[in-house]
């Protein structure tokens, strides 16, 4: 793993791109720190009658293009330092897709999975009436989503929290709501969808067809298990799929994506299905065509694109050497330490980076929120349709970037991108 910590990579990313574009010091400086910082301890009550704290945090980065965005996390490594970096990471990522946000995250330090549904709710309600009632979170302000380990009966929850403290209905103030509360179709996932839609682009370009392509995938939960399906609908090979406990590789082709499903919920994870431990059931492995490798064995694979949808720094200096994808698509963010980064460009293996692989979760987020202001239900046709042109615009806007700076990776395109457009609204409202 990388020895830095994630809002020190993002700040080493951040004043490579500025030095790319002699970016001015105020520009700068204002990207480097937050405007708002709120930390503090939130409690909730047991199912036993205890009363349970955990650290809680909300970072506002950036709000010069709109106003702040970004999920909420429940997750045991949850900290300042994380959250700071993926507040600004936001910032950036919705000035790529130029839609109208700036940059926020959250995050509680707790282990979800260790409580149960009605503790889970009161914290859920105790973290977002804590936020309302300090005047963080509103329609206008802040509006969060679902990350890591939160998801639409969460936000439903919160909503429901805001909406008791306001005396009124208002349901742009968070996305990735349940449907039946004014979420919208085609957000669960969008994030896959948009990643997909980059790829795709990017394929045509090099004249590659999807049906020669071949895809690992690490991660298969929300962002990876829809992706897993939609490249295979789009004609892609899944070769490998893993989770924490480990990966799978189909031992003549592909995966048919259904099965990894069914895998996952028979045994609790990919491998689960196969192997107790260290014994595993060769006869059904040799059955259903499925050979068990590590985790990092998985990132070894000699094959076309590798997805990243699982957590940050799992390619690092210590393993990058190995991998052989031509191209890394990263759905989850800050997937590559910057130290990875450099040693990956030189193997002149094409990175297609967070901040514009995975914005689709925030673009339709973006659309729910119009949908929520105006009153109006749009097709799922019509929120990918519109997805479509948002990611393919990014991605040429993009590559104009790098033919103006010749030979800048995607990533420090991207960054200059974003860097470039919120330093606009900024100088606009005369903060800089
Ligand atoms: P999730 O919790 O649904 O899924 C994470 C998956 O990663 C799980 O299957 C987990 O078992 C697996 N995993 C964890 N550690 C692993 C490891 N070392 N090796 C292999 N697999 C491992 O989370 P998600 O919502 O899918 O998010 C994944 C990433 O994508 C995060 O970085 C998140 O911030 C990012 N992201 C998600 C969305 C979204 O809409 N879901 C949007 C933008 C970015």
């Amino acid at each position: 793993m990388s020895s830095k910590k994630p809002f020190e990579n993002f700040l080493m990313t951040l004043k490579d791109a500025s030095k790319e574009i002699n970016l001015c010091d105020k520009t700068l400086k204002k990207l480097k720190v937050p405007e708002n910082i709120f930390q503090t301890e939130v409690s909730f009550k047991l199912d036993n009658g205890d009363i349970q704290q955990a650290p809680a945090y909300r970072v506002q980065h950036n709000s010069a293009r709109g106003p702040y965005k970004g999920g909420i996390r429940f997750h045991p490594d949850a900290d300042l330092d994380e959250v700071k970096s993926l507040a600004s990471l936001m910032s950036l990522k919705c000035a790529v897709v130029n839609i109208p946000f700036g940059g926020g995250k959250g995050g509680v330090q707790i282990n979800p999975k260790q409580l149960s549904k009605t503790e889970l709710e009161r914290l859920s309600r105790a973290y977002f009436r804590t936020g309302t009632e300090a005047g963080i979170f509103g329609v206008n302000k802040d509006i969060p989503a679902p990350d890591v380990y939160t998801n639409p009966q969460i936000m439903a929850w919160m909503l429901d929290e805001h909406e008791k403290i306001l005396g009124e209905k208002s349901p742009g103030v968070l996305t990735g709501k349940p449907l039946e509360l004014g979420g919208s179709l085609g957000r669960g996932y969008a994030t896959s969808q948009g990643g997909l839609f980059v790829l795709l682009e990017y394929l045509k370009q090099l004249g590659l067809s999807p049906k020669k392509t071949t895809i690992a995938i690490q991660g298969f939960g929300n962002a990876g298990s829809f992706f897993a399906k939609l490249a295979n609908k789009a004609g892609f090979k899944i070769v490998a799929v893993s989770d924490s406990k480990g990966a799978i590789i189909h031992d003549q082709g592909e995966f048919e994506i259904d099965k990894l499903y069914q895998y996952k919920q028979a045994g609790g994870s990919l491998r689960g299905n196969f192997c107790q431990e260290d014994t595993c059931d060769i006869e059904k492995m040799s059955k259903e065509k499925v050979k068990t490798i590590s985790n990092e064995a998985l990132l070894k694979l000699d094959i076309d694109v590798l997805v990243l949808a699982a957590m940050d720094g799992v390619v690092h200096e210590g393993n990058v050497k190995n991998i052989k994808a031509k191209i890394i698509l990263e759905l989850a963010n800050g997937p590559v330490t910057p130290e990875a980064d450099k040693i990956l460009e030189k193997k002149d293996v094409v990175v297609i980076p967070d901040i514009l692989a995975n914005a689709g979760g925030v673009t339709v987020s973006y659309f729910e929120w119009v949908q929520n202001r105006s009153g109006d239900v749009w097709e799922e046709d019509f929120v990918n349709e519109k997805l479509k042109k948002i990611m393919t615009k990014a991605f040429t806007d993009l590559q104009k970037i790098q033919t103006k700076h010749a030979s800048v990776s995607m990533r420090k395109a991207a960054f200059i991108l974003g860097i470039e457009r919120i330093q606009t609204a900024m100088k606009l409202r005369g903060q800089i």
